[in-house]
């Protein structure tokens, strides 16, 4: 709130002295302790000092109350890895799988063990609320934020997201279910009003939150942008009806950032705080609204309570005035990230990796190759994670090229040739080109100037990309990022900047380029996610060094700012490129050709427009599968794309954006080291104009879920066609046999179903595969999908091993939700259950007759 100078909250009553208060020492009830501790410091509190504490004291922090044992709060994204409260390559982030790529292990075991990486990254950069898991669902392929979630499914992405905040909770480290609610596509995200009846509200878009809130306790939960039924969802009932009366929600609503747009309509709902702050709609003119009777006080306290429940469960709340309480004491118990990191990210990278097609090509056998071409432009700039405010600066990032070259060694020709460039923008400097200027390391050399020319801090950078979120410099600063760099080849190589406010490029000490940048389309966080380039070209010879200097004077009232000192290498003309390309995969034993998308194509702010891949990667794919003895594609993105070419491919790897060690777990899956784990946690349609459920442009403001229950595989399943893989699928080296279902033929209404599934693997190596059941309600009475998702397991089995896989049906599987009632009901009579590796391949099938009243829960 602006009225406040500092962090720290002053109270007019301090807190009594210890000796006035009753220690409660070992309290048999933990949540009884914790409402003691809450209520306890709420009675220090006065209006003032409480409207104070709702709206962020900056950025990513809440206020203090030092006289009441409370800190601040600290938030940080996201999705992808704990990036803290400053992106900055001096301290990195643990770049963990996407949640795309988390959703196609469909292993709720493994989230789990990533979930616990991540608390202890949040503790290692101080972060008390991780904005993560994202739970809302691939409604539309071409969602620029796709790849923030993990499935078209609820089910599927309850029961991973559960498992994320559980793990992550367990050390004191909160987890935030978002974007409340209905937020899954870009296009006018600030302003859509997203139209979507009741029974698909809370069958699909609701049900992975009720899910994390039952069923995990998730601490937080983030309110969207946009709006549900004509109500921006900071103001939204949905905040106060499922969420808190009949889910019991006890923890804190978080604004999305700058997502509240009212004092009085927010404050009076079930919005608990305003994030970032110091500015914002509640502040003195919620003091005033509750004075005038405006907003009840009563609702003020609620938000209080809340949030210091929220500080205990972190450990931010040691009230001072008492003694010995445990959870007062409460401390993290993450440890800091272990030396098996690595090996668990690689193994969670490639338990996302789909093979979606494979005639024995492969995996590959280093023993009977000679020469290997690499070729795509997924090969060497190899994406490893979506674009937005997601994104970290990874320790390290190793692309599949060289990680297949390290893995060959010297006995096999590892060629290469981007064959079909699709980057259009600058590429940060990297280290592989880059020198310090100060310190001789690769990378480049960054100093912060006041207005004055002093130095006020330095670092180093291991590339040419500067963040800062919420990170004000102070007014007129001036970045300067300074670099050598070496040309490998001779030719035209283009330098520039990416960033808004005051750019000066020089090149060899003289200014190139000088000039005010400004958004092309200035709109919320356009500064960021679209920063306008400049560049100029200069020709160099092989060997040549420059000295590449950026001075930017960072727009100062802008709250994301981004700085990119950029480059492009010499360019082939298009023509030749794809030539150098299918030259190498005619030459090549193998031709592998990694395509895709990457965080510029796939990115927050942005929707795409179709799923066809960028530039002439399409055509590179054709040409060398006419050519090459045998051809592998790797597909790197975090949505489905466009593959019209692929049933001529002998093998199609499917990889989502997955973390830093993508690059190692993909030439594992390659070469048969590791399984290739991944099962498909999104339909993947053929060509733009057979996907079911498209548009993601609102019509006047609106954007109608028209399709009510059928998305995903569920609309592919209502219109009978087959798409291009269905959800589910995926491959591994070994092959399964589904040898009999076990279901109960009868239930009664309200209960949970156990089915057994057996399978055996009759291939020749361990493997893993994703049981699926699925049920059908023949004649329903009520509006039903096709058929839904009930329940799965992940199971693994040696060669020759027969393996019984239990699965447990939920109640609310069998269960819809009555608009009429305002309640789940369970239709009576029969389901058909089915059960398999994928929605479309489901070779098993029993009946469940449901009995009893049509009651619901
Ligand atoms: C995004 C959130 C994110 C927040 C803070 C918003 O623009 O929608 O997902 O957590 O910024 O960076």
């Amino acid at each position: 709130m602006s009225g406040l100078p500092g962090d720290d909250v002053p109270l007019d009553r301090l807190p009594a002295s210890p000796s006035d208060q009753t220690a409660t020492l070992g309290s048999p009830d933990v949540a009884e302790e914790m409402e003691e501790s809450v209520n306890s410091a709420l009675r220090f509190f006065d209006l003032s000092s409480s409207v104070a504490l709702l709206t962020g004291y900056e950025y990513w922090r809440t206020r203090a109350v030092r006289a009441v044992g409370l800190r601040q709060l600290v938030f940080s994204d996201g999705v992808a890895g704990v990036r803290g409260v400053r992106l900055s390559a001096g301290d990195p982030s643990v770049c963990f799988p996407s949640p795309a790529a988390l959703g196609s292990t469909w292993d709720a075991g493994l989230i789990g063990r990533l979930a616990e990486e991540v608390a202890a990254e949040a503790r290692r950069k101080g972060v008390d609320v991780v904005l993560a898991p994202t739970v809302n669902l691939q409604r539309s392929p071409l969602a620029g934020r796709h790849f923030e979630s993990l499935s078209e499914d609820p089910l599927l992405v309850g029961r991973l997201g559960a498992a994320y905040v559980t793990n992550l909770q367990r050390h004191g480290v909160a987890a935030t279910a978002k974007h409340y609610v209905a937020n899954d596509a870009e296009t006018n995200r600030f302003t859509v009003d997203v139209r979507v009846d009741d029974q698909t509200l809370r069958e699909l878009y609701l049900a992975p939150f009720e899910q994390l809130v039952t069923s995990a306790g998730v601490w937080v939960v983030m309110a969207a942008y946009n709006s549900v039924n004509g109500a921006t969802m900071t103001e939204s009932p949905l905040l106060t009806t499922p969420l808190v009366e009949e889910w019991g929600f006890d923890g804190v609503v978080v604004s999305d950032w700058y997502a509240t747009r009212s004092t009085e309509s927010s404050a009076q709902g079930g919005l608990t705080l305003v994030m970032p702050g110091p500015q914002g709609p509640w502040g003195p003119a919620l003091l005033d609204a509750i004075t005038a009777d405006r907003v009840a006080k009563a609702s003020i306290t609620d938000k209080l309570r809340r949030l210091l429940r929220l500080a205990v469960r972190v450990g931010a709340l040691r009230p001072q005035h008492r003694r010995n309480l445990s959870l007062a004491n409460r401390t993290s118990t993450a440890r800091p990230n272990g030396a098996t990191l690595p090996k668990l990210l690689r193994e969670a990278a490639a338990a996302g990796v789909v093979l979606a097609s494979n005639v024995g090509v492969l995996p590959l056998d280093p023993s009977s190759l000679r020469r290997l071409a690499v070729l795509g432009p997924n090969s060497a700039d190899m994406p490893i994670q979506g674009g937005g405010s997601c994104e970290v600066v990874p320790q390290h990032s190793v692309s599949v090229l060289d990680a297949l070259r390290a893995a060959l060694g010297t006995t096999v020709r590892v060629e290469h040739a981007v064959g079909a460039p699709i980057r259009e923008g600058l590429r940060p400097l990297t280290q592989t080109m880059a020198t310090c200027v100060s310190c001789g390391r690769p990378g480049v050399h960054v100093r912060y100037l006041n207005a004055e020319g002093e130095e006020i801090r330095n670092e180093h950078s291991p590339d040419g990309r500067l963040i800062w979120l919420g990170d004000q410099l102070p007014e007129g600063a001036t970045v300067e990022v300074a670099a050598r760099i070496r040309a490998d080849t001779a030719g035209t190589w283009r330098f520039g900047v990416a960033g808004v406010g005051d750019c000066r490029l020089k090149l060899g000490g003289q200014v190139v380029l000088a000039e005010v940048l400004r958004p092309a389309r200035p709109s919320f966080g356009s500064s960021f996610l679209d920063p306008p380039q400049r560049s100029v070209d200069r020709e160099l010879h092989s060997g040549e060094q420059l000295d590449v200097v950026l001075l930017h004077v960072p727009e100062h009232d802008v709250d994301f700012v981004k700085a990119v000192l950029g480059f492009r290498p010499p360019q082939a003309e298009p023509g030749e490129e794809l030539a150098r390309a299918v030259a190498l995969a005619t030459a090549a034993d193998v031709a592998v050709i990694v395509v895709g998308t990457n965080e510029e194509i796939e990115t927050e702010g942005r929707d795409r427009t179709t799923m066809s891949l960028a530039g002439r990667q399409d055509e590179l794919v054709r040409k060398i599968a006419e050519v090459a003895s045998k051809a592998v594609v790797v597909v790197i993105s975090g949505a489905p794309v466009a593959m019209p070419w692929r049933n001529q491919i002998g093998a199609v790897v499917l990889a989502p954006f997955g973390g830093q060690e993508l690059g190692p777990a993909l030439a594992d899956v390659l070469l048969g080291v590791t399984e290739p784990g991944g099962r498909l946690a999104t339909t993947w349609g053929g060509e733009d104009a057979d996907v079911p459920v498209w548009a993601t442009r609102p019509g006047g403001g609106v954007l109608s879920y028209d399709e009510g229950l059928d998305i995903g595989y569920r609309a592919w399943a209502k219109t009978g066609r087959h798409p291009a893989y269905w959800f589910g699928h995926g491959r591994g080296y070994t092959d399964w046999m589904y040898a009999g279902i076990d279901a109960p033929g009868v239930i009664a209404a309200g209960e949970d179903a156990a089915v057994r599934v057996r399978v055996a693997n009759i291939g020749d190596r361990r493997g893993k595969e994703v049981v699926q059941v699925y049920l059908v309600r023949p004649r329903s009475t009520v509006r039903r999908p096709a058929i839904w998702l009930a329940g799965f397991a992940v199971v693994t089995a040696g060669p020759g091993e027969v393996r019984d896989v239990d699965i447990r049906i939920a109640a609310r599987a069998f269960q819809h939700w009555s608009v009429a009632d305002h309640g789940w009901r369970t239709e009576l009579g029969t389901f058909n259950l089915s059960a398999g590796r994928s929605a479309g391949d489901r070779p098993l099938a029993a009946v469940i007759a449901v009995t009893g009243s049509d009651q619901g829960d």
